[in-house]
């Protein structure tokens, strides 16, 4: 069996005690063992703020992109690979692991682009300058420097491979070290990427460190010029993001967590319209894709009630077609639940989702998959629920099953009403609303989006070139208020805030206009 290893100090370094086991989700065989046990998170820490932040800080933006795209392509060259332990550690099928991998070498490669883009300079001018006296002579600029600590990534297990590339890109890119911890469970992936990259040389020492297992006591050493981000759920966002060590020092912390995102069919789609195919595909993606463990599934349908019936029909058509099972059965379209822990509480979580609904299709209960052993596997299939009063579903609002698993909910056709129901969740990463009327879609935003950390406006116009409701987008920013953590991330330039620290300068226009030069 594998044991996995951290990469801490520019060293491999293997436990001998303390694993927790790595499954196959098809077969719940064991396939590997993680544990951080031994690693010394001080001596960690110090080697990334030490070693690997000036090396980068001595570094162009230039030069760093062509960090992340020498390393985008180190692991799109062993992409072959890295799908097959997908397949085998998280259970997905081909197209869901390329899913994965493909978003983290593209979002190291757009980050590259980026870093060409803002050239030979080490730091960023933030704006304009400004005249502060009597005239232009004293004068004001604001500069954004990279942090002089290191960056602790925390992941949750569904994005591997994306999860660590994503976050890497913007704080390498800032000029700032990384020490990334996988969630164990799916660990598999990211230990080979980081293998991949250590072998390749091609970052400076002490750019990158690796965790698998417990964080240990690395969390309470963070100090003022450290990051930390983290994703996964709203639960341990809570307990980690109020670390007395983390308020003391001001520790910068950008959570991505739970979110129930909803899709909105609007009240002047038609049946067989592009735009209400385009819906129905996207909201069938969306529940299956990854077998709903994604941070961006839409988990809530609002439909203009007098179409409940059909939309319910023209949904359940859809998923009828989906295969679960263990995608080395070519059949297969979607696989299992990534772990034994996931699928009992998505098993819980929908029945207390059928408190407030309905189970409209599927059976909410462990199914065995085709292509695998019977009574073997996490298997969950397509489920779905309706709700005929979406005011009084609370748990459909509040409780999220991270799985194949949304809810079908009416709303009386008014962007007002729609608004009001999406933002009874506290906060989404990504609403959808689909519809051709502007000034429909034009007053949801208005209400809908202060709650939303991103609107997806389905359309006819877009339909052709849509990639889903459910992509994070580097080019836009992922993370959502409230429950889902408040944070951003990606967004282009926005996604590298979090490792940069804005300073002010004032002082004569020529001094300063030669540090903003
Ligand atoms: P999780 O159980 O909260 O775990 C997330 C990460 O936190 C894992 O790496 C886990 O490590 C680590 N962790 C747990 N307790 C910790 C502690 N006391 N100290 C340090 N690290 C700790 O979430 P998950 O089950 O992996 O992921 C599913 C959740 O993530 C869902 O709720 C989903 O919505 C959310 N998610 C959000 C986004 C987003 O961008 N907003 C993206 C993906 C997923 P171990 O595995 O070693 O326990």
């Amino acid at each position: 069996m594998k044991t996995l290893r951290s990469y801490v100090g520019g060293q491999w370094r293997e436990a001998r005690a303390g694993f927790a086991p790595l499954h196959d989700p098809c077969t719940e065989e064991v396939i590997a063992q993680a544990s951080s046990d031994g690693v010394d998170f001080g001596a960690a820490l110090e080697h990334a703020r030490e070693v690997g932040g000036p090396a980068l800080r001595a570094l162009t933006f230039a030069e760093r992109g062509e960090l992340l795209l020498a390393a985008s392509k180190a692991l799109h060259a062993c992409r072959d690979e890295l799908i097959e332990l997908s397949l085998r550690n998280s259970g997905t099928t081909r197209k869901d692991a390329k899913f994965d991998l493909d978003g983290a070498t593209g979002t190291l490669s757009f980050y590259a682009y980026l870093g060409k883009e803002l050239g030979d300079r080490r730091y960023l001018v933030d704006g304009e300058g400004v005249a502060l006296g009597r005239s232009a002579r004293f004068y004001g600029q604001h500069l954004l420097l990279p942090l002089t600590g290191a960056a602790v990534h925390i992941n949750a297990f569904n994005f591997p491979a994306w999860g660590f590339a994503e976050k890497a890109a913007c704080a390498w890119l800032a000029g700032v070290p990384v020490i990334t911890k996988p969630a164990t469970s799916t660990a598999l992936v990211t230990e080979r990427c980081i293998e991949i990259l250590v072998e390749a040389k091609l970052l400076p020492a002490g750019a990158l460190a690796l965790i698998v297992g417990s964080t240990g006591d690395l969390l309470s050493r963070l100090g003022p010029q450290d990051a930390f981000g983290f994703t996964g759920s709203a639960d341990t966002a809570l307990r980690l993001r109020g670390l007395p060590n983390l308020l003391a020092k001001s520790v910068r912390v950008n959570i991505e967590a739970d979110s129930l995102n909803a899709a909105v069919l609007g009240p002047d789609v038609s049946p067989g319209s592009e735009t209400c195919n385009l819906f129905l595909r996207e909201v069938e993606r969306e529940m299956t894709q990854k077998t709903g463990q994604k941070c961006t599934a839409v988990r809530r349908v609002f439909i203009p009630k007098e179409r409940m019936d059909e939309v319910q029909a023209a949904l359940i058509e859809r998923l009828s077609a989906v295969v679960t099972g263990n995608p080395a059965d070519s059949s297969v379209t979607m696989g299992p639940l990534a772990t034994a822990q996931q699928l009992a509480d998505g098993v819980a979580g929908i029945a207390r989702l059928a408190g407030d609904a309905r189970i409209v299709h599927g059976s909410g209960l462990r199914a065995d998959g085709v292509g695998a052993t019977p009574g073997r596997g996490y298997f969950l299939a397509p489920t779905l629920l309706r709700a005929d009063d979406a005011e009084s579903t609370q748990n459909v609002h509040s409780h999220e099953v991270f799985g194949p698993v949304a809810t079908l909910l009416p709303y009386d056709g008014s962007a007002a009403v729609a608004a009001r129901l999406c933002a009874r969740a506290e906060g989404t990463l990504v609403t959808s609303v689909y519809s051709d009327d502007d000034s429909w879609a034009a007053s949801f935003v208005v209400d809908g989006g202060p709650w939303a950390g991103r609107i997806y406006l389905g359309s006819e116009k877009m339909a052709e070139q849509a990639l889903g409701s459910g992509v994070a987008l580097p080019q836009s920013l992922h993370g959502g208020p409230g429950r889902a953590g408040g944070g951003e991330e990606l967004g282009g330039k926005h996604g590298l805030s979090l490792y940069l620290r804005r300073v002010a300068l004032q002082g004569s226009r020529a001094m300063v206009g030669k540090l903003a030069d």
